[in-house]
C-alpha cells in the first residue's frame, strides 16, 4: 500500500483527499503557492511544499515543480484531485515516467477522452448512444453552417477542447450562426489553445445525468449509479444530487451499462464520470439519453454518490491506484436513500453573482440535523479567519445532505444553509435556498435552463424577520448603546439601526440586556447583515459623482476598451476584468470623458478616474 501521498491541488478537494489518506494511515503532502501559504489544507496536511507564486500557472499547473516536490519529500504517489492538472495526460504520463504511482486513469485513457470529438466517435463505435450532430475535421465555416442547418435549429457550438462550460455557444436561428461560430471559436483558441468545434443538436427539455464508473488494473469496470446535475447557471452546476428524480429502474440500468461500456472502450481505471444529456420532456426514457462528454478523475459532486451508496471513492481511487481491486463487485452495490449536494460560492447574486473575497470574519456552517438525527456533510476548504483570494475558484465549501427521501434531504440541505452564517465575504447561500424550495426544483422537474428562466426569483434577498433583529439587538443593546434608545411606553425601547443602507427601527421588550455586545450580525437564510447604530447625519451611501469607478474585486486587466481622452456614454465597456476564473465588464456609469486609465501593478485595486461632462 502506498505509505506516502502528494495531492496536487487545493481548496476543498485537497482537504478531502487528505482527510481519506490520514483514516488510511497514509502519510500527506500538500503543496501551496504564496496565496495559500495559510489555507486549510497547508494546515491539515502532515508536511506542506510551497511551490510558487499565487497564479496557478505559475504553482499549481507547473508539473515539475509538484514532481519535485514528491521527490523531496518522499511521496511515492500523486492525486491530482479536480481541475488543475487532474486531466492532463502529459502530466500523468510524467508522473509515472519518474516512478512515482499516479492515482488516476491511464494517460491513454486520459487523451482518448481528452477532447469531445474524438470522445464521441469513441462511444459511436461502443454502441453508446451520443447527441445527434456534426464531428467532421472540415471546420470552413459555410460547411459548419451546412451541417448545422442540416441538424436543424437549435445547435450547440462546442470547442472540442472545452471544458468548465466555456466554449459553446447556443444557435436558435440559423441567421445567429456566423456570430456565434466566430465567438465561440475566438473564445476557444484563448482558453484552450484550439479553435476547432463540433456541432450537436440542442436537447430540448435538457436534463443533465450522469453516471459514476470505476475500473481497476485488473478489468473489473463498476457503476455506483447515476446523478442528476440538472440545476445549472450558465452550463456550471449548482446543486447535484442521487439518484435522479423520475428515474425507473430499466432506464437506470440501460443508462448505467452504457457507462460501463464507455468506461471499458478506454480501459479505464480509476474513479471516472460519463455525462449524458437527456431529453426530459416526457420522463427519462432509455431512448431519449445520450452520451455528452467522459471527465476523467473525481468530480466535485462526488459526495452524493458516496452518501447513497456507503463507498468512500477516495479511497478506492487510493486502492485501485496501488493495483488492488475494486473494493466491490456490482452485486454489493445499492443505492440508500437520496442524498444533495449545494456548491457554497464566495459571490454575490445579488450583483449578477460577482465574486467576493476577503477575510471570513465569521465563517460558520450549520450542520442541520435531519428528523432521524442524521447530520449533514461538509467538505470545505477554509476556515474562519482565512482568506478568500482572487487567485482560484470561488467555491468554498459543499453542504451535503442524506436523506431517507429526496424530501428529507431537500430539507436537511436547506436547514444547513439557513444556518450558515458568512460574514462579510458574500455567498450564494439564499440562492441555494431559494432553488431547493423552488416548486418545479422541489417537485423534481429541473431541467438545465430553470435558473436562466425564473433565476430572478432565486436571487431575491429576503430581508431578516422582526424576530432576527431583536435578538441581534437585544446582544449588542447594553448600556453602551441604551443611551440610543427612547422610552416609549412601559419596559418598551426602540432604537433606530442602520441595515444595508436601510433604517430599521427596533423594538426591545425589557430593559437593554446585560451581554456584552456579542455581535451586531444578524444571520438568517443564509444572509447575514451587520446592524449599525442609526446616525441621521452621517449615513454611509454611495458617495456620488466623484467619476472614480472603482474594480469591484482585485484582478487581472485582460483587454482595455477605452483611451485616455475617450468619450463615452452610459453603459459602455470600458475594460474587461479577469478574476477568481471568469471574466468581468467594468461600464461606464454615466456619459463623460475617460480622464485617467492608471495600471499599477497585477492584482491590485485600479481607479478610472472621469470627468462628468453634465
Ligand atoms: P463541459 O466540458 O463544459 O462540462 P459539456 O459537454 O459537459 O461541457 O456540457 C456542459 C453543459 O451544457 C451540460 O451539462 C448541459 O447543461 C449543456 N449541454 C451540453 N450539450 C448539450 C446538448 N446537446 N443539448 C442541451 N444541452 C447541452
Ligand atoms: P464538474 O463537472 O465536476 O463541475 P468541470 O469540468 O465543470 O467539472 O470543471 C472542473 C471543476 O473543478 C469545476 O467545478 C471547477 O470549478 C473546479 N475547479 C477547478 N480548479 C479548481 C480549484 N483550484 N479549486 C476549486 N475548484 C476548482
Ligand atoms: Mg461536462
Amino acid at each position: 500500500m502506498i505509505k506516502c501521498l502528494l495531492i496536487a491541488n487545493r481548496g476543498e478537494i485537497a482537504c478531502r483527499v487528505i482527510r481519506t489518506a490520514r483514516h488510511m494511515g497514509i502519510r500527506t503532502v500538500a503543496v501551496y503557492s504564496d496565496a495559500d501559504a495559510d489555507a486549510l489544507h497547508v494546515r491539515s496536511a502532515d508536511e506542506a511544499v510551497h511551490i510558487g507564486p499565487s497564479p496557478a500557472r505559475e504553482s499549481y499547473l507547473v508539473g515539475e515543480k509538484i514532481i519535485a516536490a514528491a521527490k523531496v519529500t518522499g511521496a511515492e504517489a500523486i492525486h491530482p484531485g479536480y481541475g488543475f492538472l487532474s486531466e492532463n495526460a502529459e502530466f500523468a504520463q510524467a508522473v509515472l515516467d519518474a516512478g512515482l504511482v499516479w492515482v488516476g486513469p491511464k494517460p491513454a485513457s486520459i487523451t482518448a477522452m481528452g477532447l469531445k470529438d474524438a470522445a464521441k466517435k469513441l462511444m459511436q463505435a461502443a454502441g453508446v448512444p451520443t447527441t445527434p450532430g456534426y464531428l467532421g475535421e472540415n471546420q470552413d465555416p459555410a460547411n459548419l453552417q451546412a451541417e448545422a442547418d442540416k441538424i436543424g435549429y437549435p445547435v450547440l457550438i462546442k470547442a472540442v477542447a472545452g471544458g468548465g462550460g466555456k466554449g459553446m455557444r447556443l444557435v436558435e436561428m440559423a441567421v445567429d450562426f456566423a456570430d456565434a461560430l466566430a465567438s465561440c471559436q475566438r473564445e476557444a483558441a484563448a482558453s484552450f489553445g484550439s479553435a476547432h468545434v463540433l456541432i450537436e443538436k440542442y436537447i430540448l427539455s435538457p436534463r443533465h445525468i450522469e453516471v459514476q464508473v470505476f475500473g481497476d488494473s485488473h478489468g473489473n469496470v463498476v457503476h455506483l449509479f447515476e446523478r442528476d446535475c440538472s440545476l445549472q447557471r450558465r452550463h456550471q452546476k449548482v446543486i447535484e444530487e442521487a439518484p435522479a428524480p423520475g428515474m425507473d429502474q430499466a432506464t437506470r440500468e440501460a443508462v448505467c451499462a452504457a457507462a460501463v461500456r464507455a468506461a471499458k472502450a478506454v480501459n479505464y481505471e480509476g474513479a471516472g464520470t460519463i455525462e449524458f444529456i437527456a431529453d426530459g420532456s416526457e420522463g427519462l426514457r432509455a431512448d431519449r439519453i445520450w452520451f455528452m462528454e467522459m471527465n476523467t478523475r473525481l468530480q466535485v459532486e462526488h459526495p452524493v454518490t458516496e452518501e447513497i451508496s456507503g463507498q468512500d471513492l477516495v479511497e478506492w481511487q487510493i486502492r485501485v491506484a496501488a493495483g488492488e481491486k475494486l473494493p466491490c463487485t456490482q452485486d454489493e452495490l445499492e443505492i440508500n436513500g437520496w442524498a444533495l449536494e449545494a456548491r457554497l460560492y464566495a459571490e454575490d447574486p445579488a450583483k449578477g453573482f460577482l465574486p467576493s473575497i476577503g477575510r471570513l470574519e465569521v465563517f460558520r456552517l450549520g450542520e442541520g440535523q435531519s428528523l432521524t438525527g442524521a447530520r449533514g456533510r461538509i467538505d470545505t476548504g477554509v476556515y474562519e479567519g482565512a482568506e478568500v483570494s482572487p487567485f482560484y475558484d470561488p467555491m468554498i465549501a459543499k453542504l451535503i445532505a442524506h436523506g431517507e427521501t429526496r424530501d428529507a434531504a431537500r430539507a436537511l440541505l436547506s436547514e444547513m444553509l439557513n444556518h450558515s452564517k458568512v460574514w462579510p465575504v458574500r455567498t450564494n447561500a439564499a440562492f441555494l435556498i431559494n432553488a431547493l424550495a423552488h416548486p418545479e426544483f422541489a417537485a423534481g422537474q429541473v431541467d438545465t435552463g430553470l435558473i436562466g428562466r425564473d433565476g430572478e426569483r432565486m436571487t431575491a434577498e429576503p430581508k431578516p424577520s422582526p424576530q432576527a433583529l431583536t435578538e441581534a439587538a437585544m446582544a449588542m443593546v447594553p448600556r453602551s448603546l441604551c443611551s440610543g434608545f427612547r422610552l416609549n411606553g412601559p419596559e418598551r425601547l426602540t432604537a433606530p439601526f442602520l441595515l444595508d443602507g436601510f433604517r430599521v427601527d427596533v423594538m426591545l421588550r425589557g430593559p437593554g440586556s446585560e451581554h456584552p455586545v456579542a455581535t451586531m450580525l444578524v444571520a438568517e437564510g443564509g444572509m447575514v447583515w451587520q446592524l449599525a447604530p442609526w446616525r441621521a447625519a452621517g449615513a454611509p451611501g454611495v458617495a456620488a459623482g466623484d467619476g472614480s469607478i472603482l474594480s469591484p474585486m482585485p484582478g487581472k486587466i485582460i483587454a482595455v476598451e477605452v483611451a485616455e481622452g475617450d468619450s463615452v456614454v452610459k453603459g459602455q465597456k470600458l475594460l474587461t476584468l479577469e478574476a477568481m476564473k471568469m471574466e468581468h465588464s467594468l461600464t461606464a456609469p454615466f456619459d463623460g470623458l475617460v480622464a485617467q486609465l492608471p495600471f499599477p501593478a497585477h492584482f491590485s485595486i485600479r481607479c478610472i478616474c472621469f470627468d462628468s461632462t453634465n
